[in-house]
């Protein structure tokens, strides 16, 4: 089965990925706060939102899985992947796909048939 690259499965997910810890751990090691920052960690003293971007590694250790992408700024789930970027008409790609989470990587959307998700189904998985 071929991935014709539609992104439904990223879209549909939204933000609802929910990173493992060695992903989060993965994330720190190859210095990628840009990933991090889209994982919440509770709010500093002051009631500012953090980021996994401003945890140790060892306190990474200990967190996780992630409810899925957060807003930054404010903390709260977003409805979409910030990393999913649309790359033609009805063409998209993961802006992070060598170190995407766990989840993503392996979950063969394809493999689950159009009737696991009903009318959602994958445009390429068998009927
Ligand atoms: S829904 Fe299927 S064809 Fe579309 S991007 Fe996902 S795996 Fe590929
Ligand atoms: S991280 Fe990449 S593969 Fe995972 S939902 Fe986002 S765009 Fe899709």
């Amino acid at each position: 089965m071929q991935c014709i690259q539609c992104g439904w499965c990223c879209r549909q997910y939204r933000g609802y990925h929910w990173a493992k810890p060695a992903d989060l751990l993965r994330w720190h090691d190859e210095g990628r706060k840009d990933i991090l920052r889209y994982v919440a960690a509770g709010r500093d003293t002051t009631g500012r939102p953090r980021t996994a971007a401003e945890l140790e590694r060892a306190d990474l250790e200990r967190y996780g899985p992630v409810e899925g992408w957060t807003d930054p700024a404010t903390g709260t789930l977003r409805e979409d992947c910030p990393f999913l970027m649309q790359a033609g008409p009805s063409r998209y790609l993961c802006s992070i796909h060598p170190t995407k989470p766990a989840v993503c990587r392996e979950t063969n959307t394809w493999e689950w048939g159009s009737g696991r998700y009903g009318p959602w189904g994958c445009p390429v998985s068998p009927p």
